[in-house]
């Protein structure tokens, strides 16, 4: 990940609680580069000096923050430079891209220190997805800095999952597991084990970089959407809050994966009607960010599929916007890159968009890459090791 990038996300540091103290004023200032020494410490965050000193020397026998003598040349003594020992805290996040389960592991300073893969046959069941977290585990843990406290271990999940109950219930990917309970995987483990949605963290990088109320609709394998306005303020709902892939479309009998017939994914989802578009290109469980080329370079504009999906997408759209008033509406996936069809939504969107005269102005496709989303799931969990290792001392 570029630097300017992992700037911005840790400028917004901390984005699920409130400060803690000043102490931990002073790590996040050296943190994101605004401070290099006690002393600009000392003006910068205008608090004593001899406090400073405290809480440096504190953040130094945590192993925190580090300091050395810069390497200015000259007469006098050397000035000294705070750092961070980034390495001190991590989280474990599991990802799926395409067909495969990738872990990794990121730091204090929101960069990826090890990452680790294999792939899941599509039809891979509960025992073989079980085998395959375990393994990425193993390879994984051993990568951890001898320094380093593990914050937690995110499974940033897509399809359907119950927080409460810790089971993924259901995956396109892999229709063959089915409640897959994620915590009996690692029994003994003493780290915090979660799980978040990956579009919910897709969607806290764009409340990172703007704070509106702000919807994102991912029309691609799937369809489903994400809703937040901040960072601590993204609606969780229930175990399959988001999934509007499967409502009821009038008039349609498809048999859906789910269970049900008719569902919207029947219409319009790449699993349902990748290959009427792309024919023998389309492979199922390819990676969306190469369907999305695919897509880019067709026209489509007159094919009656693609047409029909639009104007379910379009509808499913105005329908969710109905229900939370968004001032933003980011669509994401492979559909939206291909031009045509992104107009045609847009067209139809705004149709049906103005309600009572008001509409939402802001209407876009995401830039954030299914990658990026792996610190939206790493910095919360990074964010509450901080707090949690600043509060025992
Ligand atoms: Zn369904």
């Amino acid at each position: 990940m570029n630097n300017k990038l992992t700037i911005d996300l840790l400028s917004h540091l901390p984005i699920t609680r409130p400060l803690l103290n000043d102490q931990e004023r002073v790590f996040l200032a050296v943190l994101k580069g605004q401070v290099k020494s006690r002393s600009e410490a000392t003006k910068s965050l205008s608090i004593r000096s001899t406090t400073i000193s405290d809480y440096v020397a504190e953040l130094l026998a945590m192993r925190l923050l580090t300091e050395v003598p810069s390497e200015r040349a000259g007469r006098g003594r050397p000035s000294l430079i705070l750092g961070v020992n980034a390495n001190r805290l991590v989280t474990i996040v599991f990802q799926v891209i395409s067909q495969s389960v990738h872990v990794f592991m990121v730091n204090l300073s929101a960069e990826i220190i090890a990452h680790e893969k294999i792939e899941a046959a599509p039809d891979s069941d509960n025992a073989v997805l079980e085998s395959i977290f375990l393994r990425l585990y193993q390879a994984i843990i051993v990568k951890q800095p001898a320094e380093a406290g593990l914050a937690g271990i995110v499974f940033s999940l897509g399809g359907v999952f119950d927080r409460i109950t810790w089971r993924w219930i259901h995956s396109s990917r892999w229709p063959g597991m089915n409640n897959l309970d994620i915590r009996s995987i690692f029994p003994g483990e003493e780290h915090a084990i979660s799980m978040s949605r990956t579009l919910d963290n897709e969607l806290l990088i764009h409340l990172l970089q703007q704070d509106e109320s702000t919807l994102l609709l991912h029309w691609g394998y799937g369809v489903g959407f994400a809703f937040g306005h901040s960072g601590d303020r993204i609606v969780e709902g229930g175990y399959a809050f988001g999934e509007i892939g499967h409502w009821h479309i009038a008039g349609e009998a498809a048999r859906c994966h789910c269970g049900q017939t008719g569902c919207l994914e029947t219409v319009t989802a790449l699993w349902s009607i990748g290959r009427q578009i792309l024919g023998d290109e389309f492979q199922a469980g390819d990676d969306e960010e190469h369907i999305a080329r695919l897509l880019e370079e067709r026209d489509l504009s007159d094919n009656p599929v693609v047409q029909k999906a639009v104007a379910q997408i379009t509808t499913a759209a105005s329908n969710v916007c109905r229900v939370f008033f968004p001032k933003k509406l980011i669509i994401s996936g492979p559909f939206v890159k291909n031009a045509g069809i992104w107009r045609a939504f847009c067209d139809g969107f705004s149709q049906q968009n103005s309600f009572f005269g008001q509409t939402i102005q802001a209407l876009s496709v995401s830039q954030v890459s299914r990658d990026l989303g792996v610190y939206g799931a790493a910095l919360p969990v990074l964010e509450q090791g901080l707090a949690k290792l600043l509060q025992e001392r």
